[in-house]
């Protein structure tokens, strides 16, 4: 791909616009046609803000293709819970890759030490990213699950109470870890696995999920951590 030195920005430009040619012609048509040329100022301002617009429009279709991939259950595993089943999404092997690279891409200078995935479903998402950043896993599990020593938290769920533990030696004061689930609700889960992290002084990066459910404002919870979610609903 050619770079142009007056416009730096040419690159991305020709990258985005290669994936929507209606739009390339668009924005070249005033310096095809002879209009008023614009200064180069003006010209690569406007290249970045065409550029901004697309990938944020590219982004937005690839979420929502993501999206797609979900399936809703109404009424499980309780009446009135609408459970996202993420085993549609996993199951289909260009969105399981594009949701696990988009997520890794965001941590890859981060310098991740460990990546914590929660009981069960974390535990998917977490390993795919703990190897794509060439970082350990840490498993957070239900209670009797971990065969060595563990520190031990109760938590809220947005259906019941439940309770996670972590080994004691899971994790060195001062390592980088980024906490991953497939799913944040309430809060209550990612809450308590951050106090468990904490608890062996891990330095919070980040809490990584694939979904979360906005309305439930769970986020709130983590006043203070770091969130990021590919997929709102
Ligand atoms: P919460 O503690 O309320 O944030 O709940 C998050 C945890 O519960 C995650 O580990 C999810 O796997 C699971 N979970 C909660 N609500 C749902 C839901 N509506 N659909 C799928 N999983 C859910």
């Amino acid at each position: 791909m050619q770079r142009c030195s007056k416009f730096p920005d040419f690159e991305i430009f020709q990258y985005v616009f290669s994936q929507d040619k209606g739009a390339r012609q668009a924005c070249l048509a005033p310096v095809a046609y002879g209009a008023s040329t614009p200064s180069h100022d003006d010209h690569s301002c406007n290249i970045r803000a065409r550029g901004r617009e697309h990938r944020e429009h590219i982004w937005k279709s690839r979420m929502d293709e993501l999206k797609r991939l979900i399936r809703d259950i109404p009424d499980f595993p309780k009446p009135g819970i609408v459970f996202k089943d993420i085993t549609t999404l996993l199951s289909n092997k260009r969105g399981f890759s594009r949701a696990i690279d988009t997520l890794a891409n965001r941590y890859i200078d981060r310098d991740i030490d460990l990546v914590v995935g929660i009981e069960s479903r974390g535990f998917i998402v977490g390993a795919a990213l703990a190897y794509r950043l060439g970082a350990g896993v840490i498993l957070v599990r239900k209670p009797g699950k971990l065969p060595f020593k563990t520190h031990s938290t109760i938590y809220e769920l947005e259906y019941g109470t439940d309770q996670l533990e972590i080994h004691q030696d899971a994790i060195k004061p001062g390592q980088q870890v980024l906490i991953a689930d497939d799913l944040i609700a309430t809060g209550g889960t990612i809450k308590a696995a951050v106090d468990l992290v904490e608890k062996l002084k891990g330095n919070i990066v980040e809490c990584a999920f694939l979904i979360e459910l906005e309305f439930l404002k769970g986020r709130k919870k983590l006043d203070g951590y770091p969130v990021f979610s590919l997929l709102k609903f």
